[in-house]
């Protein structure tokens, strides 16, 4: 897909694979004018993501990655991915994260963190890390890579937010969270306009905006950004869209 084509608004980050009626999402996102970036969880998620991509070449971008949540049963996931991943956009959902299981130097979570972020380094490939709890953890592993391009997706970092954006090409995604929580509002007042993506985590959903989930909430979030940078909606998704470009490249 040629660059400057991406609609206005834009999720950075949206696990179409577990919907259960895909299709239906891909549509509506159509229709509000988004584009999307799918990520996975698991090398089983491979295949639909990318299916969906054939389907839907203009609306989205397929990313393939093994989540930490799957960590501990990701044998032989690998493998798998090697082949699809060059016909991939990206690489991700990859990451660490405590809740699931061990993140030490030699466990399982680290091994295939380790392994996906060099896959993306070796094909130039734009990443996407999920880093919940094992922030400084991954910051570790990933500085000092020649990476195409970095996604923090829903980081949370608050302290360590400068030495993510002080990296070339590095962003961090906002989603809906920041329409309520005071720790993302800090973060994103501090963050560099240039350094900022949105995105839902859609089917994930937001307690706190009454179970609402999905695509349809990222206009929310650039409206919400748009007021913190002192923007006018239309500037404020102008640069998101900018911003997406030079992400995905
Ligand atoms: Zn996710």
């Amino acid at each position: 897909m040629a660059s400057g084509t991406l609609s206005p608004f834009f999720d950075a980050h949206v696990h179409l694979p577990a919907y259960p009626d895909p299709e239906r999402v891909v549509a509506s996102a159509r229709t509000r004018g988004m584009s999307l970036v799918s990520v996975t969880v698991s090398a089983a998620e491979a295949a639909p993501n990318l299916l969906l991509r054939k389907a839907h070449p203009s609306t989205l971008r397929c990313f393939l990655g093994v989540h930490p949540s799957e960590a501990l049963t990701s044998e032989g996931a690998l493998d798998r991915l090697a082949p699809l991943w060059e016909g991939a956009d990206g690489v991700g959902e990859v990451g660490l994260d405590p809740k699931y299981s061990e993140v030490s130097p030699m466990s399982t979570q680290m091994l295939l963190f380790r392994a996906q972020v060099e896959v993306a380094e070796r094909l130039r490939k734009p990443l996407q890390v999920h880093s919940r709890g094992a922030e400084e953890a991954c910051l570790d592993v990933l500085e000092g890579r020649s990476l195409r391009s970095l996604l923090m997706h829903w980081f949370e970092g608050e302290e360590l937010l400068g030495r993510v954006v002080s990296q070339q090409s590095s962003f961090v995604s906002f989603g809906p969270a920041l329409l309520y929580s005071k720790k993302l509002l800090r973060m994103a007042r501090k963050c560099p306009v240039e350094s900022v993506l949105t995105e839902s985590d859609g089917p994930v959903p937001f307690a706190a905006l009454g179970g609402a989930e999905g695509p349809g909430l990222v206009p929310s979030v650039a409206f919400k950004l748009a007021e913190i940078w002192g923007k006018s909606l239309d500037e404020a998704v102008h640069q998101l869209a900018l911003n997406a470009e030079s992400y995905l490249g």
